[in-house]
């Protein structure tokens, strides 16, 4: 190809033709000034919604005093990010890194360390479950349970099994297998926007307790507020060892990291891992502003109430339309399983109605408004819909 018609970027992402230049709250404008309701969030990132003032404002004060000083030193935002995940989860320490796979990476490397340090185990072995997404290093495509993730990156990291989710068969086969670790999310993102069963969950956790077995959950996509508490697992009445966090994190600034028990982090001793930019000054105070914001103002209040309300909406709307096969999901963690190819009416949302939202697989549309949208935007929301739908 000539080298003037060729991107320089590379292919790896089918893009909406569409480019985004501005955000604030639930709306974003292109590079023509149209602007659009945006109910993609930046794939359940921008939490917040788009430049949210709290975290701005400590953003512009920490960027006029330090960026970055590395992990040699240490940092206070990132001490005092770590003590805000502990105090709010069941955990006790935190390591931090800069996305989604780094965080279950860390978590994959600190259960291997675990079982070698304590039951001084040779093989590693963790189950993960078929229609997972865990990332796209070789460790957590590794991990993820869909054949197209793996495709043309063979030989994959030994070591990983793939269960049925919400199988009960799959329990007996857990207890039988005896893995160091499971590793799970407790609603199917990438898969489908597919929750876990309240009594299957359950009965993981109590198995994986039971038989020394790290219970790992992968809140990436779930964590910071986007199911309605501030972690999905504190409505299955459970307690993970380990939990990864990223997408909400950083309310668009790149951060991850996974919260682990006592017992278990203790295995991450000093010089056993790292990340030269992990929980860097500006990645932890964009951290920090999100966290203390979701913790401690009404914005858990306003998505639960709004959850409540457009939850009613589709649920009529989907009474209403033989488009809509189900309704799926946990607070706004939204997915609608369609008869047609979903990216359909994701296409038709957009261009006929400025409203943005993406899919979740072939056939299941999903919505991940911001935790701070109101009735009015729901509204509107819901309108769009509804002529979508037909109904
Ligand atoms: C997005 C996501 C990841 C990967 O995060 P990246 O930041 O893209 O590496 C892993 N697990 C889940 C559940 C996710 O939703």
């Amino acid at each position: 190809m000539p080298k003037q018609l060729l991107s320089p970027v590379m292919d790896t992402y089918g893009r909406f033709p569409l480019a985004l230049v501005e955000g604030k709250g639930s709306y974003v404008w292109d590079d023509q000034g149209n602007r659009y309701l945006d109910y993609s969030s930046g794939i359940a990132t921008c939490n917040l919604g788009h430049v949210p003032e709290v975290v701005e404002k400590a953003l512009q004060e920490q960027l006029s005093k330090l960026w970055h000083c590395s992990n040699l030193f240490h940092i206070p935002s990132q001490e005092e990010l770590a003590k805000v995940l502990v105090e709010n989860s069941c955990g006790d320490q935190v390591f931090f890194c800069n996305s989604g796979a780094e965080a279950n990476e860390a978590a994959l490397k600190l259960a291997r360390k675990y079982a070698k340090d304590n039951f001084q185990k040779e093989q590693a072995e963790v189950i993960t479950f078929k229609n997972s997404f865990h990332g796209r290093t070789m460790n957590t495509l590794s991990a993820t349970g869909q054949e197209k993730i793996h495709q043309g990156f063979t030989p994959l990291t030994p070591g990983f099994s793939f269960l049925p989710y919400n199988d009960p068969e799959a329990l007996t086969q857990v207890k039988n297998m005896k893995p160091d670790a499971v590793l799970l999310e407790l609603i199917q993102g990438e898969g489908g926007v597919v929750p876990a069963d309240y009594k299957w969950i359950t009965e993981l956790s109590v198995i994986c307790k039971e038989n020394d077995i790290l219970f790992m959950v992968d809140e990436i996509q779930t964590g910071m507020g986007r199911t309605g508490t501030l972690f999905a697992y504190e409505q299955y009445g459970i307690e993970p060892d380990v939990i990864s966090l990223a997408k909400g994190l950083g309310s668009g600034i790149p951060i991850g990291a996974i919260i682990a028990k006592e017992h278990v982090a203790k295995s991450f001793s000093a010089g056993t891992h790292g990340s030269t930019f992990g929980g860097n000054p500006i990645a932890t105070t964009a951290g920090l502003a999100t966290v203390n914001h979701l913790v401690n103002s009404n914005v858990l209040d306003n998505a639960n109430e709004m959850a409540e309300y457009i939850w009613a909406g589709l649920t009529e709307l989907v009474e209403a339309t033989d488009t809509v096969k189900q309704l799926r999901g946990k607070g706004l963690l939204i997915g609608l399983v369609v008869d047609k190819p979903a990216i359909e009416f994701v296409n038709e949302a957009r261009e006929k109605h400025n409203v943005l939202f993406i899919v979740a697989g072939p056939n299941v549309v999903r919505i991940l408004p911001p935790l701070t949208t109101n009735k009015d935007e729901a509204d509107h929301f819901l309108q769009v819909l509804k002529q979508l739908f037909h109904s």
